[in-house]
């Protein structure tokens, strides 16, 4: 029998209904009743959708408020004592008292949708970090040598009753037991897995609960299975999975994201009644799963991609299920390949596509019909005319002179081999540019943005709407870049920016202006909480018409005598940030991104500009989960920031920045960057990073941040002081930047200028310290 399903279905509303419900409720406006009323609704749609494209299950359990990993933190009794909950309060502020804090100011929010991880004072949030290598964030559980895990499944079991109430089989979505302590962090450096013999009770309760209640069954999601687990971690699931299984409903085990590879036999022998694997991150492991899997067990194929919006080769997806169907004898079922929380709801109808690249994309709702068609071609009550359309549309895809663009690939072809590498080596460059800039020691900067205020966004709003002129918003633009620059010669600052006012987005600003790149009305995808973001649509090859910065660095530059630093978002940040076409792969697209940067850094130094910053704070981001694919992507993530960086004069400097990671695994590649400067965050885990830095003898010009820009708290001069010396004990001082941790756009003026004064002065007293030394 071929059954279909999905893994998780997107959460926040075509319209981000959960969204708005959420933060009306955080404001007060609506109570929690109202609130469930939405979410109970939005559960009941997204159903509906399911069944009507006929879809044998529907799932329970992907919805969240917030988060899921937070919800199971709940559903299994474990919440941090320090968040002193007397079971007094309702479930739901217990849930965004683990996901917001009980602050006593606000987080920072900058609206790039990322998470930036504010630390409110008074009872700081449970940590966020990525899911994977999604752009998901979940708040990561804290666990200790005293965790005990507890059972309150009424929220899950009253989800389950509403499905059954609607008439639906269900299956229930968990995250399994190695996942979930796997995905936690223990404070006390206790051993995480110690505590799965407290915790496997607990879900055994559970699924007699979730099968008792009608719930047939149970996806485990345990994705660590396509990490490079430690052995002691993949031997334990044979323990937890013999006590799970037969202790209420039908198990699905679920991987994703990553192959199997060592686990992959593990994987088929747990005793389950059935096993998911992704086939599109892993296809080569289709073949040897089908063959290793017991035969009475049911074989979910992830065949439809859950991380991309591509609508799907149809054809290529029945070859490649077809010799699966022949090799097994018990059920296939067939989903995407991992939960549909990482794409758009819908595209089909986005107002701000135009209708044939409408056409070649699937977002969550389009792929329940890819499902179908694939299910229906596969068991024969199909109609040959039902792939017609996906087949039409991947043609002219193919075919679209939108897509293939002869022009940039003879530009890379012609690009010379050695074209990502600058002329002379590093310290012959440091010489020539500390020449002609002459710079003090510890020389002063900012990452590039200054605060975006709320003149800023209401000029940029007004303008997009077409309510405010061309003329009249870049005249406003100027006003704001010229400010930034009488208050940065007023700090004493040595290295100028322009302050970023015309910018929306790092992404999305050059996106704009890049050939190659589309942008939907209403492709949002949810980054952690309420807080979503639209990815840019990289769907044909990237070319730069016109130069994208030029005019406003220029202008910024006009106003003083200080250097003015060029600002730019690196190939990899772009690539890592959109959603990527899939017919070629990633490392040509960076490498076109790259060459399109490339020109712009040209520009910028033929118009003067000497110092040109290429941000790459997502560089760590694209790392793969498994360690044996790492060096391959660092090589060409590398080379493609090297092809941005490397067409200029020794005399030009070239600062990269990253933030948002740890980046001491990664120290040999960003070296190989050979950027002139890196700024980088380090304010936060108090210049840990720089022991790294230190042991690894970082070779160019570093400046750790100083201070922690998501915070409004003002630092002191003696606060930065102590971090400049902590820094300059490991790094010669003669190769120090002083700067902050990243860009200001998300904080106000007063408290920046106030905390860019006192760094200022902090750079002074280390200038007075060594020349006395
Ligand atoms: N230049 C950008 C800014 O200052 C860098 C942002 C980032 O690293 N995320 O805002
Ligand atoms: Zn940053």
């Amino acid at each position: 029998m071929i059954k279909t399903h999905i893994l998780g279905y997107p959460r926040i509303g075509a319209q981000r209904e959960l969204k708005f419900a959420l933060e009306r409720h955080w404001r007060g406006e609506i109570d929690e009743t109202a609130l469930e009323a939405v979410a109970a609704d939005l559960r009941a749609r997204h159903w509906a959708e399911q069944r009507a494209a006929g879809l044998d299950v529907v799932s329970v359990g992907d919805f969240a408020f917030y988060d899921q990993v937070a919800d199971h933190v709940l559903l299994f009794g474990c919440a941090p004592a320090r968040f002193g909950f007397t079971g007094a309060e309702t479930p739901l502020q217990q849930l965004f008292t683990l996901a917001r804090g009980v602050a006593t100011e606000a987080p920072s929010a900058c609206g790039c949708g990322h998470a930036h991880g504010a630390q409110p004072h008074g009872k700081p949030a449970l940590e966020m970090t990525k899911w994977f290598d999604t752009n998901y964030h979940y708040l990561v559980p804290e666990f200790d040598a005293a965790t005990r895990f507890g059972l309150a499944p009424d929220r899950l079991l009253a989800q389950v009753a509403q499905a059954r109430a609607l008439g639906h089989p269900v299956k229930v979505t968990l995250i399994g037991p190695l996942s979930f302590l796997w995905l936690g962090k223990a404070k006390d450096g206790a051993d995480r897995l110690a505590l799965l013999d407290a915790l496997l009770p607990h879900y055994c309760v559970l699924l007699a609960r979730l099968k008792a209640a009608g719930a047939d069954w149970v996806q485990l999601d345990e994705p660590v299975l396509g990490l490079d687990l430690p052995g002691d971690w993949s031997l334990a699931f044979e323990r937890a999975y013999h006590l799970l299984n037969g202790a209420g409903a039908s198990l699905l085990l679920a991987t994703y994201f990553s192959p199997l590879r060592e686990n992959l036999s593990l994987a088929c022998k747990l005793p389950v009644a059935g096993l998911h694997v992704d086939g599109v991150r892993a296809p080569e492991e289709l073949g040897p799963v089908a063959d290793w899997l017991p035969a009475h067990k049911v074989l979910s194929v992830g065949i439809v991609d859950g991380r991309n919006i591509w609508r799907a080769d149809l054809d290529a997806c029945l070859a490649r299920l077809r010799p699966l169907i022949e090799r097994r004898a018990g059920d296939l079922w067939l989903a995407p390949s991992c939960s549909l929380l990482h794409v758009p709801s819908t595209l089909a109808h986005d107002a701000a596509l135009d209708a044939e690249l409408r056409t070649w994309l699937a977002g969550a709702r389009e792929k329940l019909d890819e499902l179908r068609i694939l299910k229906r071609a596969l068991d024969g009550t199909g109609q040959p005319e039902d792939l017609a359309p996906a087949r039409a549309a991947l043609a002219a895809r193919r075919a679209s002179a939108r897509v293939a663009r002869p022009d940039v690939a003879a530009a890379l072809a012609a690009l010379p081999p050695d074209a990502d590498r600058r002329a002379a080596p590093f310290a012959q460059r440091q010489d020539v540019q500390r020449a002609r800039y002459a710079l003090p020691a510890f020389p002063t900067t900012t990452i590039g943005s200054f605060p975006q205020t709320a003149a800023i966004r209401t000029a940029r709003a007004a303008w997009r709407r077409g309510e405010l002129p061309d003329a009249d918003y870049a005249a406003a633009m100027r006003a704001e870049i010229a400010d930034a620059v009488r208050v940065q010669e007023d700090l004493g600052l040595d290295v100028l920016v322009h302050g970023e006012a015309e910018r929306n987005d790092m992404v999305e600003y050059f996106g704009e202006q890049l050939d190659g790149f589309a942008f939907s009305a209403n492709g949002w995808v949810q980054s952690y909480g309420s807080r979503c973001v639209k990815p840019p649509i990289l769907y044909g090859d990237v070319r730069r018409p016109a130069p994208m910065t030029v005019g406003w660095t220029t202008y910024a530059q006009s106003l003083t005598e200080q250097p003015m630093k060029g600002m730019l978002t690196g190939p990899v940040t772009i690539l890592q940030w959109s959603f990527v076409r899939d017919d070629q792969p990633r490392a040509l697209t960076c490498a076109q991104i790259a060459l399109a940067i490339r020109a712009e850094v040209a520009d910028l130094e033929t118009a003067g500009i000497g110092i040109v910053q290429i941000d790459e704070p997502a560089l760590r981001e694209g790392l793969p989960l498994r360690a044996a694919s790492r060096a391959a992507y660092l090589d060409w993530a590398g080379r493609a920031f090297r092809i941005a960086a490397s067409g200029v004069a020794d005399t030009t400097q070239i600062h990269t920045h990253m933030c948002y990671a740890e980046f001491n695994d990664i120290l040999p590649a960003i070296a190989a960057l050979d950027a002139d400067v890196i700024t980088i965050e380090t304010s936060r885990s108090d210049m840990e990073l720089l022991t790294g830095f230190g042991a690894f003898a970082y070779p160019n010009e570093i400046g750790p941040g100083v201070y922690d820009i998501h915070s409004p708290r003002v630092p002191t001069t003696d606060d930065m002081v102590r971090l400049l010396r902590k820094a300059a004990a490991v790094i010669p001082a003669g190769r120090l930047w002083v700067n902050p941790d990243c860009g200001l756009k998300t904080r106000a003026w007063p408290e920046t200028e106030a905390a860019l004064r006192n760094m200022v002065a902090a750079a002074r007293v280390l200038r007075a310290e060594s020349r006395t030394a």
